[in-house]
């Protein structure tokens, strides 16, 4: 049916309940083919509903809300996962239909997958050190020496050898981060307590996000070695958070245990596998190409991309063909927990991969595509997905300050502006004055909106839209509109005299406008200890002596006033084993400067940024 729409323009209607599917970072264009319109008339429609865009440019959901709206269609915005599913149906990948396909002849047994959670201090590090010991097998090949993120090991439970996978990542914002990513790894959480300390905070986090994820928890009741334990109040304490005593009649196994004096590790991998077989039905299908998890990635500089992945299902061969969210490539060669390499991995097995072009991020899917060609386009689908998604979320916004910059880079062809002033007198005046500017070819100037009054939402969303800068004239903003600015990070400019803002966007039109830049002291760090890792480089065992420290941010060293190492970045911070993304004064972090190793006992660690200096 055609009717006709707004601006006299013809576009096919919806009935008002069709629905018209859209991928994040889709444009008018992919809108336009959707309902079979042409993309200009979609371009001219938004125009008259206050939004200007053009056909290619990524829109927000908002933006195609309104718009279909309007045209009497209902947006439906493709979930990432969703989109990632469509993605590999493109390549006759379903990862779905694969599971429910499985029937029980194709089901072997698989180990459980252990996530350790709890309180700071409460030993998990030191428990996962312990049950890392207590392994048979470990035993004999002298033991699991390398941290891959994941270790299996073995134990003898009810006659039978029976393996569990451990994720060697204490705490829960590895769990978290990975679910954020919709991995469900973890199929039991052991939460650690200590006996001697209780219930804490972060105890009832985790506890929380094991309970939210549908994963049984096992307590391990730990430091009941110590002065002063009190294991019966750990157990009475939990039972107010639905965490019930197996001897008090409920379905949760506590065990006590000492990490530090390797008691009760037995009873606690006995307790997990007790749990694991009497609430879970942990059974994948081994026989086909591997399915799973990148738990660990880093970058190496002899190996390249190195990423800890856990087969879930299917079984991984060198030689396979693989994608793991964005990177790509071919299993060179890989490793177990204990250095040794392996050919092939069955599910429930954590191995270390070798041979990926890129790192992926824990969480990341991970699977064994049919060829190489097909692992890398999966992968680049893939970022280009993610790249599309992350421009519609940050439309480009511009200040007058980038506009020049942009304009030097050929970026930008076009200043476009919103004016409003107290009187339609000066609004045309303005408008006639910026109009008169000499600018040469190269560049436009176009007043997409006027009018009279303070600056309104509208007026934002517009400056939005199409990227214009808002100039004021003797005008305020409206209520609550100012917070929109700042947040969709709208230029506002407000003026009492017009040729001052005249001035400015001749400047700005010229190229003269540039942003002053100036260093900003963030804090400072001294060095306390060295801590020496192959893997992260020299850690700083630091404490904070002024302001902050911050991830990311540029550092330099002194030693004795001296400044040895300059244009370092803070690469890693933790607090305790925890990142961190600040540490403040007062508070001891470890600090990874990258590749710079050089540092010692008592230097200094400055931090700065750059920050724009504020024009006078
Ligand atoms: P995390 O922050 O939970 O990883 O805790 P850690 O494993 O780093 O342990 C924190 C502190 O508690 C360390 O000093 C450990 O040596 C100590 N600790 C851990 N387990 C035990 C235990 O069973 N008994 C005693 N006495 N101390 C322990």
């Amino acid at each position: 049916m055609q009717a006709p729409s707004l601006g006299g323009v013809q576009v096919p209607r919806g009935n008002g309940k069709t629905v018209v599917r859209l991928r994040h970072g889709s444009s008018l264009n992919d809108f336009a083919d959707k309902i079979d319109a042409n993309p200009a008339s979609l371009v001219t429609v938004l125009f008259h509903l206050g939004e200007m865009a053009t056909a290619t440019q990524s829109l927000d959901e908002d933006t195609f809300g309104t718009l279909a709206a309007e045209l009497g269609y209902t947006i439906e915005m493709v979930s990432a996962e969703e989109e990632d599913r469509e993605l590999l149906g493109a390549f006759d990948i379903d990862l779905d239909a694969e599971l429910e396909a499985e029937g029980d002849e194709d089901l072997t047994a698989r180990p459980p997958v252990v996530t350790v959670m709890g309180h700071v201090d409460h030993g998990k590090t030191k428990l996962l050190d312990a049950i890392r010991q207590t392994d048979v097998v470990a035993g004999e090949a002298g033991g699991i020496t390398q941290h891959i993120g994941a270790y299996q090991v073995h134990t003898v439970h009810e006659g039978a050898d029976r393996a569990v996978t451990f994720i060697d990542t204490p705490g829960h914002e590895a769990f978290t981060a990975m679910r954020a990513r919709g991995a469900q790894v973890t199929d039991i959480a052991i939460l650690v307590v200590a006996a001697d300390d209780g219930v804490m905070p972060q105890t009832i986090e985790a506890l929380n996000h094991a309970q939210a994820a549908g994963v049984p928890i096992v307590v391990a009741v730990n430091k009941v070695d110590k002065e002063g334990a009190n294991p019966a109040k750990i157990r009475q304490q939990l039972t107010e958070y639905n965490l019930v005593a197996e001897e008090y009649g409920g379905d949760t196994m506590f065990v006590d245990v000492s990490a530090k004096q390797n008691q009760g590790i037995d009873q606690l991998l006995e307790a997990v596998l007790l749990t694991a077989d009497a609430a879970l039905d942990l059974r994948a299908n081994a026989d086909k190409a591997a399915r799973g998890v990148a738990i660990e990635a880093n970058l190496d500089k002899g190996r390249g991309a190195v990423a800890t992945v856990l087969v879930q299902s299917g079984t991984l061969e060198v030689g396979d063909a693989v994608v793991a969210g964005t990177a790509y490539g071919r299993v060179r060669a890989m490793f177990d927990e204990h250095g040794e390499p392996v050919t092939v991995a069955g599910p429930s097995r954590p191995v270390q991969v070798l041979g990926l072009t890129s790192v992926p991020r824990a969480g990341d899917t991970f699977i064994v595509a049919p060829d190489d060609r097909t692992a890398r386009q999966i992968g680049e689908k893939r970022e280009a997905a993610e790249r599309a998604a992350l421009l519609a979320k940050r439309r480009k916004r511009i200040s007058l300050e980038d506009f020049t910059q942009a304009l030097q880079q050929g970026k930008v062809e076009t200043l476009n502006l919103v004016l409003k002033g107290d009187v339609s007198g000066a609004v045309e005046a303005l408008e006639d004055a910026l109009l008169k500017i000499d600018v040469g070819d190269e560049v436009d100037l176009r007043v997409i909106h006027r009018g009279v009054g303070a600056i309104t939402q509208n007026d934002v969303n517009l400056a939005t839209v199409d990227s214009a800068i808002i100039i004021g004239f003797n005008v305020k903003y409206a209520e609550r509109v100012e917070e929109l600015a700042d947040r969709e990070g709208v230029d506002v400019r407000f003026y009492s005299v017009i040729y001052q803002a005249i001035d400015d966007v001749e400047a700005a039109l010229k190229g003269m406008l540039k942003p002053e830049y100036e260093e900003t002291q963030l804090g400072t760090a001294e060095v306390r200890e060295v801590f020496r890792s192959s893997k992260f480089g020299n850690i700083a065992g630091s404490i904070v002596r002024s302001g902050l420290i911050r991830r990311n941010s540029k550092a330099r060293i002194t030693r004795g006033g001296k400044v040895i190492g300059d244009n370092l970045s803070i690469e890693s911070l933790k607090r305790f084993k925890d990142d961190a993304t600040e540490v403040r004064e007062g508070f001891e972090c470890g600090i990874g400067l990258g590749s710079f190793n050089d540092v010692e006992t008592g230097d200094i660690i400055e931090t700065w940024e750059m920050r724009e200096k504020p024009r006078a």
